[in-house]
């Protein structure tokens, strides 16, 4: 009988776990006696860590993101959401992209949704603010960026010049610090194709709720990080929060106020709101509640790892693994391999990886690492911060492409123009038509 496996999200785990299940079941695809579906909005998974770079136009968005249909061919790939998981029934309610919600039934289920943005009820948030999680929003951030320049260039209202000229980040861990550290050095280098911008002119305020930045390489590390950013004349205002933005009019918890047309809200990560849609157990931090072998806590069948998932970290006990891609490929290939196991009725094996520090990009030939406990800043990271990358991004397709892009940025200048346009493509068609005489 044919045993379907449902893998919700094609993200990082849901990718490395189709592509290992890919290599280890490819008899059983063959035969026909195991098939593999995955569910996700998308037809490719995000290497999120490039994200900063795509932003700051070193890589192209194309090169960051692995196309799920070529890289899993004995795959199934269905594109939409899934909006209900009931798990006493098997099955999950799939919302294709377009047309009716269909029922589909499944013999194991992953739960690899990841997460979405942790925001905060603020006054205009939702009007002015944009995460940091997706290239369309790495990309629409460049466009904004780059058109705000060219908004700046072209006034002469002194404060629209000034709130075009302030970015606002809030959240210092390592989405937050490299988003803002890219897209400054980014727009830094832009300044010299504008007449009447200087770099001195942009205005950069990172805003951070707790007393340090960086956390995921350790306080030294993160103390120098602070410092950096100061130098580069970066505002980093810790045990701050943002408390309103409304119509882009900034206000602070340290009494600081100020307009900026740009603010980025990178303060954290909750699970995928597929998780309230479940009859699937769920921890304390509303994540699915895992086992340490990767199975939903308390039922057969199902498996869960990654962002949406409370996995236990066994080599630090009583505290769960941090949502991050390090945890989430070696999860992923435990997990495959626990389905495998599942479906031959033997023993599952627990995940047990320590974290082993982090490295952060932070603008060209910039960067900080902390990994093994080798401490390193500056040029030796950022070099370390790309291998390291490069190593890990999937597929040896996109690794060459990367590679290119970077040799390119290496001999060229980078682009720094907004292709904003690309966002309202039928503006200028409907004005067209709006003038046609009748
Ligand atoms: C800017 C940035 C930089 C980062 N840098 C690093 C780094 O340097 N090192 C590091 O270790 N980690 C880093 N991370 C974190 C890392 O990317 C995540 O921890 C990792 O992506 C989690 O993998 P995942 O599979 O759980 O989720 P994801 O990779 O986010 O995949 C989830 C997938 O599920 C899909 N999905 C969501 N809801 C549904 C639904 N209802 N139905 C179907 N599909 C759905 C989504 O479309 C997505 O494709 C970074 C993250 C960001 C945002």
């Amino acid at each position: 009988m044919n045993k379907r496996i449902v893998i919700v999200g094609g993200g990082y785990v849901g990718l490395y776990t189709a592509l290992r299940l890919q290599k280890t079941l490819r008899r059983e695809l063959r035969d026909g006696s195991v098939s593999i579906t995955i569910i996700d909005p998308q037809s490719y998974m995000t290497y999120q860590p490039f994200l900063p770079e795509a932003a700051a136009g070193n890589l192209s968005p194309r090169h960051l993101v692995a196309p799920l249909r070529r890289v899993l061919p004995k795959v199934e790939i269905l594109n939409g959401h899934v909006t209900k998981v009931h798990h006493g029934e098997r099955t999950v309610t799939f919302r294709p992209a377009e047309g009716e919600e269909r029922e589909l039934a499944y013999d194991v289920l992953v739960m690899a949704a990841g997460s979405i943005s942790r925001t905060l009820p603020i006054p205009g948030l939702t009007d002015i603010g944009i995460g940091f999680k997706t290239v369309g929003e790495a990309i629409a951030l460049r466009n904004r960026v780059l058109h705000l320049l060219d908004v700046a260039e072209s006034t002469e209202d002194p404060e629209v010049r000034r709130r075009a000229l302030t970015f606002v980040v809030v959240g210092a861990g390592f989405a937050g610090v490299e988003a803002l550290a890219e897209l400054e050095d980014m727009a830094k280098d832009s300044t010299r194709y504008y007449r009447n911008i200087e770099p001195a002119d942009l205005r950069w305020v990172l805003v951070e709720a707790t007393d340090r930045v960086l956390p995921e390489v350790g306080p030294e590390m993160g103390k120098w990080t602070l410092e950096q950013l100061r130098e580069r004349g970066i505002e980093v205002k810790l045990e701050t929060r943002l408390e309103s933005c409304v119509g882009g009019h900034v206000v602070l918890s340290d009494g600081t106020e100020f307009d900026a047309d740009t603010l980025v809200w990178t303060a954290g990560v909750k699970p995928s709101t597929i998780v309230n849609s479940t009859d699937l157990p769920l921890d304390e931090r509303g994540r699915v509640k895992t086992t340490a072998a990767l199975t939903v806590a308390g039922v057969k069948g199902a498996f869960a790892a990654g962002d949406i998932a409370g996995v236990p970290d066994v080599t630090n006990p009583g505290q769960y693994c941090a949502p991050n891609a390090q945890h989430a490929v070696r999860q992923a290939k435990v997990l495959a391999d626990n389905i495998v196991r599942h479906l031959r009725g033997e023993q599952l094996v627990d995940y047990r990886h320590k974290y082993v520090g982090s490295v952060a990009g932070l603008g060209l030939h910039q960067g900080v690492a902390n990994v093994y406990g080798v401490k390193l800043r500056g040029f030796p990271a950022w070099f370390m911060h790309r291998t390291y990358h490069l190593s890990r991004v999937p597929t040896l397709n996109r690794k060459v492409r990367v590679v290119v892009d970077w040799t390119l940025a290496l001999f060229f200048k980078r682009e720094t123009i907004s292709l904003g346009e690309v966002e309202h493509p039928r503006d200028g068609f409907r004005a067209a038509v709006a003038t046609t005489r009748r």
